[in-house]
């Protein structure tokens, strides 16, 4: 699996990874499933898991808990903090609760999960720093931050950087492509592309068969090719599904070609 830099930290990771959101709250025979999932997702290099203190209720981060148990090491570990915990000690206290379920000694990237307008952010970013001097968090992301977001909450860390914006990114949304994504480029911050496969509604009908057949990709992997095409952005897939794991880890060993990415542009323009 390729890899790129997380931001400007000197750390790389998989250019496509694996997201979590709707996993956990099954029980059982799904439970397993999921974690068999994650864990063959892991195996084929997309060793990056992302989660929330906010799915399921706490639930992902646990089966994320399950899914990396004594392959921790292996696994870099995103998570997020809600925003009716950005005040300095619910931080402190998320964080703790999140390491808590998910079994682990620290958190790879903690992530502000959507700006907030009732906390201000040099408050929630006082609490960060101090979890990376305490080591239970080792890199700072936002998700959902405009560019005026993003840099007021950067000039709120004196001592870190914010190695990644986590937004909404596919061939179907692309609204981050006219701000976010010029700036994450030029500040070399990383785009964390979530919902790259619409949650699931692919636009199979609009994509040109010839180019499917041409690369001898599904619909979804086209999409991931496309949507990871840029140095700056690396996606986590949603997937519960063995079948689709291994489907979106083969999805960029063959890269689109230029002016094929460019005409996949213009169908969706
Ligand atoms: P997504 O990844 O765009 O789509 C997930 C859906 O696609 C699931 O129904 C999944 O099915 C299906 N799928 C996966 N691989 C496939 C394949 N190869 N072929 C066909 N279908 C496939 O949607 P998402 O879950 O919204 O986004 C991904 C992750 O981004 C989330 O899980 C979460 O970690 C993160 N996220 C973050 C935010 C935020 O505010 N920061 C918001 C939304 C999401 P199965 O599950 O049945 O395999």
């Amino acid at each position: 699996m390729e890899k790129r830099e997380l931001g400007r930290t000197g750390e790389t990771i998989p250019v496509i990874g694996m997201g979590t959101w709707e996993m956990g709250d099954v029980q059982n025979d799904g439970r397993a499933l999921e974690i068999q999932a994650l864990r063959k997702g892991i195996e084929l290099g997309m060793n990056m898991i992302d989660t929330a203190e906010m799915y399921g209720h706490g639930n992902a981060e646990k089966l994320v808990g399950q899914a990396v148990e004594g392959i921790r090491d292996d696994v870099f570990i995103a998570t997020k903090v809600s925003p009716q915990h950005f005040g300095y000690d619910d931080v402190l206290k998320s964080c703790e609760n999140s390491i808590r379920r998910l079994g682990v000694e620290h958190i790879d990237l903690y992530q502000l999960h959507w700006p907030s307008n009732q906390v201000p952010v040099e408050e929630t970013m006082k609490a960060m720093e101090e979890l990376v001097s305490r080591g239970k968090i080792r890199y700072i992301g936002v998700s959902n931050f405009s560019v005026a977001q993003t840099l007021r909450a950067r000039e709120a860390l004196p001592r870190s950087e914010i190695a990644s914006n986590q937004v909404r990114y596919s061939l179907t949304h692309r609204s981050i492509e006219s701000d976010i994504l010029p700036f994450c480029e030029k500040e070399k911050l990383t785009v964390i592309a979530y919902s790259p496969l619409d949650t699931g509604k692919l636009p199979s009908g609009k994509i040109p068969k010839a180019l499917l057949a041409k690369y001898a990709l599904t619909p979804a992997q086209l999409m991931l090719n496309w949507v990871t095409y840029r140095d700056s952005v690396v996606a986590i897939p949603k997937a519960s599904k063995v079948e689709h794991v291994e489907k979106n880890a083969a999805a960029i060993t063959t890269r689109i070609a230029d002016d094929d990415y460019e005409a996949l542009c213009s169908v969706f323009d």
